[in-house]
Parts: C-alpha cells; structure tokens; sequence
C-alpha cells in the first residue's frame, strides 16, 4: 500500500493528524493506498508557504515561468503510460482514455498557458489624444483551486496552469477520491525545481481540507469545479469575504438531433457523448432530443450501437466503460434508475450493475443505459446523474425542442445535429448553455471560453478569462 504525502513549501509531508484516509480502486473495490487525512493547520502552512513565495514568485518574468511550466509539461509527458495507468486505476476509467485524452490534455493545459502569457496582453485607451488609460494585470496573491474526481490531472491542471503563468501561488486540493495523478505531479514539480510554495497540494476531504481553502483569509481566490451543491456551500463562505469566484459545476446537457443531419457522423459522436468516460463528464449529453420524423430509426440504431459497447476492466485494450468511481457513486446512478423506472420510464438497454469475473468482482460497473417514455420534466430529466445513463425523447418542432433543452436549472452545453446553418445558429442562440456544439461534441479549443450558465457555473475558463480571472485590473490614468 502506497502513502501518499501533500506538498507543502516544495516538501512532501504527511498530515498533522498523522491520519490517513483509505483511497480505493473502483474495479476492484479495494483501498490501494493511503491519502493524508489534512485539516485547517495543513491549509494553514500551505497558504503560509505561498504567501512566502508568492512576491519572488510574481516578479519572475512571465518567459521564466513559461520555461518552468514547460519542464512540467515535459515531465508529465515523458511519464504519460505511467500516469495513464495511475488514472486509470484512481478513477475507473480505461487505461486507453486516459492514455489519449486525459494525461496529453494536462501537458497541453501547460504548454497552452506557458505560451498564452507570452502572449498577454493589455488594453490602452486614449482620450482625445491628451490623456493615456492603461490597465495593469497583476497577479492576486495566494489562490485556491479545488477540483473534482472525474478527469482528476485534466482539470487539477486546467487551474493551476493559469493560475501559476498569471504569477500567483496556489494552494490545490484534487478531489480525496481521486488523488493519485496530483501527488504525482508534486513529484515533478520537485523534480522540475519550481520553487518552494509556488505550488501546494493538500489532500482530504471537501468539507475539511476544500472548506478551510475557501474560508482562509489570505487566500485572495477560489477557482472550483465540481457539484452544484458543493458550489452553492462555497459561495455561501466565500461572498461575504469578497473573494473572487470561479465556479463550474453540473450539467443536464441536452443534446439536440434533427432529421437532417449528417446522421452517421451524429450517431457515432452520441454513443460517445453519452457513455465517455461512463458519463462521468459534466459535459455529457445526458438528455437525447430527436425529432419524431427520425424517433424510431435512432432509437433502434443507438440502442444495438449501445448494446455492443464492452464495459470491462479498464486495463483492457478493449474496454469502452470502466468502473464507476466510487461505490458512493454507484449507489447513487442505480437509484436514478429505480427512479427512472418509478417514473414510468422504460429501460431500452442495461439498467443493471455488471456482473465482473476475477479481479473485477467487487468493482462498480454499471451498463450503459438508454431509457425512453418520460416527460421532459420530470426528476430523471431534471437532475444530475453523472453516470452512463441517457434518456430520449421525441420532439416535433424547433420551439417546442428550445423549451425541453431549456427547462432544467443548468446551463453548461449542449449539442445541436442538423445540416441546415441557419437553424443550427438560431437553435445556438436560443438555448442557455454556456458551451454549445454544432455537429460536433468536445471538440476544444483552448482559447474558447469554458463555463455554464444558470446553476452550472459562474464566469469562464479557458484563454484569456482564465488569465484574466487570475489577475486583477488596475487601470492607470496618465494627463499628459
Ligand atoms: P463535488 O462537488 O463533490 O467535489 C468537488 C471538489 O470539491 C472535491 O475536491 C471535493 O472534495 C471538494 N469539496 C467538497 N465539499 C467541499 C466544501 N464544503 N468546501 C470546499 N470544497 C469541497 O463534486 P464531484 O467531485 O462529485 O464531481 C462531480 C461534479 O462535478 C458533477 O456535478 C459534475 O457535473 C461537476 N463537474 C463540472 C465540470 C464543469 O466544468 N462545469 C467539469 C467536471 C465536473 P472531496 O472529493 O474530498 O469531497
């Protein structure tokens, strides 16, 4: 059994307490290591580390950072297999995902933002021609970054890159579920040399370790991802401190299809939109909209595409679901599947945890599962599932789809099918999601902003708002 440490003021230490809390293996249901079980005094040196750090730190030169970031980039890149494999094992899902998408995906958040603040740049104005405005961007001291288990390094890293290349120091808490892929960056960070405090990770639970980050006074920001709930409780800390907040949070994404879209193209992105990662992606498109012309061919169509879908053990090359990531977790997809039965939903597909053979025995698998028969909105079409459980429905009319997509609290993405441009642009303008897809789905560019709208998020990622989230605006008036 591996003890992992947190990394404070470049150290890698165990937790006041001395206790440790178990971290599990989702497909096999057994603890596989130790994370330290950290409390307020752990946040309280990490926050003590970065404000030492932070003005040496802040006067680096922006190339020097970006040098510095680039080393990480470099380590985390030499080390992908291992840390693929690490994250496979965290988090439940194949080995393959994360080989492709998550770990290249914490280099690019690296490079992306090691070259993005060589490139920063800020306003002037001129007021006729007697007076010169310009806005300084500086960093804003000591952040907070709390991230959650379902793409554990992807978006540790897509905060902490800004937030370091904006010259701040950081105090980080991954998600206690999934710590692996984070301590092993604090070991690349020594490695690399970045100096002492820059970066802290202190691992354990939200309510502890994520609360005392929120509520310290010297930390200046909280950059968040995770659930809606847990965003509302950290707003509720953070507000009346003043401190300035970047949430993204959940997703009921609908994910709209007409009849006349590219139909092979949009079959074969949905299987992946609705079963990646075995739904554990907030930007999954959980709620399935088909226009009724098309109803019948897609549901029979989808329903064999999902039926072939291999959920396994996610070492295997050949595995395209993995475990759930937790047994918490698990619980939680079943019971939106009671309750999508008790709703009068019928299950076209899966429904039923998955019966594994041999080291997977007492892992959390659940089938991918299609579900139709049920109002747009009732609870299962309302709520945040997180799991491979995706619901259709039929729709006959553009306006009558824009309501659907529209009647949940959340706002983050959603997808739109149709070859027609001018539908597409006026179904894109109508539908409130911060992040809309046409005829395509998590295709990213990192300069786009990234956030939801409604309960799913507050200001943006992603390019310059990040960099812009990260610094804080002092506009310089000059009289000539
Ligand atoms: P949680 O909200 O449970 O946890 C997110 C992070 O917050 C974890 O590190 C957690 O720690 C921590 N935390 C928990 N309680 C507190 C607290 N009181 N104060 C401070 N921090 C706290 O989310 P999940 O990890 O379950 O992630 C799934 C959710 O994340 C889904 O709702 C999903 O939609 C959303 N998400 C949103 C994305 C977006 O871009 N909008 C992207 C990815 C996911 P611990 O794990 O130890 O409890």
């Amino acid at each position: 059994m591996k003890y992992l440490q947190n990394y404070i003021n470049g150290e890698l230490t165990d937790a006041a307490s001395g206790n440790w809390l178990d971290n599990f293996n989702p497909a096999t249901g057994e603890a596989y290591s130790y994370i330290p079980d950290s409390g307020s005094g752990d946040v309280a040196l990490a926050v003590e580390a970065a404000q030492k750090a932070f003005p040496e730190w802040a006067a680096t030169p922006p190339s020097q950072r970006a040098e510095m970031m680039r080393r990480i980039a470099d380590l985390i890149s030499k080390n992908l297999t291992e840390l693929a494999k690490a994250e496979s094992v965290d988090q439940g899902k194949p080995a393959s995902l994360a080989t492709r998408v998550d770990i290249p995906r914490a280099v690019s958040n690296f490079r992306f933002f090691a070259s993005a603040i060589e490139q920063f740049a800020t306003e002037a104005h001129i007021t006729n021609y007697t007076t010169i405005n310009y806005t300084l961007r500086q960093p804003l001291g000591v952040v907070g970054t709390i991230s959650p288990w379902n793409l554990p390094l992807y978006l540790f890293t897509w905060k902490i890159a800004p937030a370091l290349a904006a010259g701040n120091t950081i105090v980080a808490k991954p998600s206690e579920i999934t710590p692996m892929t984070a301590f092993m960056l604090s070991e690349f960070c020594i490695e690399a040399g970045l100096p002492a405090g820059v970066l802290n990770i202190v691992h354990g639970l939200g309510p502890k370790v994520g609360q005392a980050i929120v509520e310290h006074p010297d930390v200046k920001a909280i950059s968040f991802t995770g659930g809606t709930k847990t965003g509302r409780q950290i707003s509720k800390t953070a507000a009346p401190m003043f401190k300035k907040l970047s949430l993204e949070m959940g997703g009921k994404n609908p994910n709209i299809i007409f009849a006349d879209c590219n139909w092979e193209r949009m079959m074969k992105t949905t299987v992946q939109s609705s079963f990646q990662n075995q739904g554990e992606i907030c930007l999954c498109g959980s709620r399935i909209f088909v226009e009724r012309s098309a109803y019948d061919r897609f549901k029979s169509e989808f329903v064999g595409m999902t039926k072939k879908l291999k959920v396994g053990d996610p070492e295997a090359a050949d595995t395209d679901l993995g475990a759930i990531v937790s047994q918490q977790h698990f619980e939680k997809v079943m019971s939106y599947i009671a309750l999508a039965k008790k709703e009068d939903g019928t299950v076209l597909c899966g429904g039923n945890a998955v019966e594994m053979n041999g080291r997977c025995a007492n892992g959390w698998f659940i089938e991918p599962t299609v579900i139709e028969g049920l109002p747009h909105n009732c609870r299962t079409n309302l709520e945040e599932i997180f799991g491979p459980v995706v619901t259709i429905m039929p729709f006959d009319s553009e306006e009558e789809v824009i309501g659907y997509a529209n009647a949940t609290e959340y706002g983050l993405s959603a997808t739109i099918w149709t070859e027609n441009l001018t539908r597409a642009h006026r179904v894109a303008a109508r539908v409130q999601s911060g992040i809309i897809w046409v005829n395509c789905w998590l295709v990213r560019d990192l300069r786009t902003p990234f956030g939801g709208m409604k309960n799913s998020g507050v200001g943006r990622e992603g390019g310059n708002e990040a960099l812009r989230f990260f610094t804080e605006a002092k506009n310089v008036c000059v009289k000539l």
